[in-house]
């Protein structure tokens, strides 16, 4: 059985090296040609937690290819995987160009049966039209062979990337054949030795699985900042709240995480889709549109806050970012709350000392036209430097166990704005040096 992956980043590229690792054969493809070029030589375009270990494995064992080339992966693969990018479009709905540009080469190439699996979050009925496009094409181009799309959603953490497509709390394969659902099946019975369970559906139910999933942490996560909000106006501590929530069974403490909002690659876009479909099918999403409503708030309400902070300091106006990517562990910073919050300081004509361990690269895509108003820093020591406060914006680790006393004697002004309450635990020993300031705690 080759496995044929097209799109190698976050979810592709971590896949294919996982079905590699498993002893699959695996032909991984992307358009992006520099990315082929570094991954045939083992480098990876992306950071992951062991990635670079199991790349390197795979390719000298040489159970992993990679290519440019989509014709080629379509004749040599008999599952193919589809994991391109499905960004949104100004109005929230999703851009499926990318996916139905690859199922028109599919259609284009194809040399016998085969299974694809959409593995990028679609909206719901993007199996059937993917179905169509192949079927479309083939008949162009006087192909006909027999073929099977099934919705595959991938559930990946960034930051654990490896590890959770190792370890899968559960794999959803949604399908109309049994013929594919086997070949799927047989494909991730290697995972069981990890006891995941495989959840057999429809294609429809296991697009919609993805989204529900995704937009319900989400509605968590503005949930538990609104709180904050109101926590900190009332005199509750949102810690406390948090943990005394999190032992009810029902609600779980994780996502419990007060902060400035979530951010990254697939919340914004995937919660905006489901207004987008609600609204298509004429059933307004009344509980995802708030929680998107209530995280654009928290990201202005925590600048406000530490815009108010600054007041007093009004001959400074340097200001140090600790953490730029959307999330610890990883160097992803698409759509991170770090970049709204340093562009609304930058309006307020503040200077950017800007540090992440990872981020700094894919930040800066996204700041360019701010180049001027940011200093980007090699560590957090340096980016402190006559700068009015700290403003903790990614708990990276890195950032828990700094020596209080030399950061506060790098720092012109004294505030300590810790936007993930990472350093909270700390707030005693950091109060004799710097005026300290959580999230949703007093
Ligand atoms: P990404 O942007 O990191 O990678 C997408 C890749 O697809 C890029 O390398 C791009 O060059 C390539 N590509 C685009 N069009 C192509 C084409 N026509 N032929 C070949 N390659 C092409 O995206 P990602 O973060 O890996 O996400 C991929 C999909 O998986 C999205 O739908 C996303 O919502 C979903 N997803 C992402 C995560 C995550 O944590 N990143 C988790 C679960 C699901």
């Amino acid at each position: 059985m080759k496995i044929g992956i097209i799109g190698t980043g976050y979810v592709g590229l971590v896949q294919g090296v996982v079905f590699a690792n498993f002893g699959f054969p695996v032909l991984c493809m992307d358009k992006d040609e520099a990315k082929i070029h570094k991954l045939s030589r083992g480098i990876p375009p992306i950071h992951e937690s062991g990635l670079q270990e199991m790349l390197s494995k795979n390719l000298e064992k040489n159970r992993l290819v990679f290519t440019n080339d989509i014709r080629k992966l379509t004749k040599e693969s008999d599952v193919i995987f589809i994991c391109v990018g499905t960004p949104s479009k100004e109005d929230g709905s999703v851009d499926l160009q990318y996916v139905l540009d690859v199922a028109r080469s599919i259609g284009e190439n194809i040399n016998h049966y085969k299974v694809i699996v959409n593995k990028s979050t679609v909206p719901i009925g993007t199996a059937q039209q993917v179905e169509s496009i192949i079927l479309d094409s083939m008949e162009k181009n006087n192909n006909n062979f027999e073929f099977d799309v099934v919705s595959n959603p991938e559930f990946l953490r960034e930051g654990n990337a490896i590890f959770d497509s190792i370890n899968p709390d559960r794999i959803v394969i949604g399908s109309n054949s049994e013929k594919a659902m086997k070949i799927m099946g047989d494909i991730y019975s290697v995972f069981k030795i990890n006891k995941t369970p495989i959840i057999f559906t429809k294609r429809e139910t296991a697009e919609m699985i993805k989204y529900a999933s995704n937009a319900f942490l989400a509605v968590k996560i503005s949930f538990i900042n609104e709180m904050a909000l109101l926590s900190e106006k009332v005199g509750a501590d949102i810690q406390e709240i948090a943990i005394g929530m999190g032992m009810d069974g029902r609600i779980s403490p994780k996502f419990l995480h007060a902060g400035p909002g979530y951010g990254g690659s697939c919340f914004p876009k995937d919660t905006k889709a489901i207004v987008d479909m609600g609204k298509k099918y004429n059933e307004e999403m009344y509980v995802i549109d708030a929680a998107i409503r209530a995280n654009e708030k928290q990201k202005v309400k925590v600048t406000q806050k530490i815009i108010n902070l600054l007041k007093d300091n009004k001959d400074n106006k340097i200001v140090t970012i600790w953490g730029l990517s959307f999330k610890p562990g990883t160097d992803d910073a698409r759509d991170a709350p770090s970049l709204d919050i340093i562009k609304e300081l930058i309006h307020n004509n503040y200077h950017i000392n800007a540090y992440c361990p990872m981020g700094i690269d894919d930040a800066q895509k996204s700041l360019d036209k701010y180049n001027k108003n940011i200093t980007y820093f090699d560590d957090e020591y340096s980016a402190a430097v006559d700068s009015s406060a700290i403003v903790l914006v990614t708990e990276w680790n890195q950032f828990r166990g700094f020596d209080a006393e030399s950061l506060r004697d790098k720092l012109y002004g004294d505030l300590f704005i810790d936007l993930r309450n990472a350093v909270f635990k700390r707030k005693n020993e950091l109060e004799r040096y710097f005026k300290y300031y959580g999230i949703g705690v007093k």
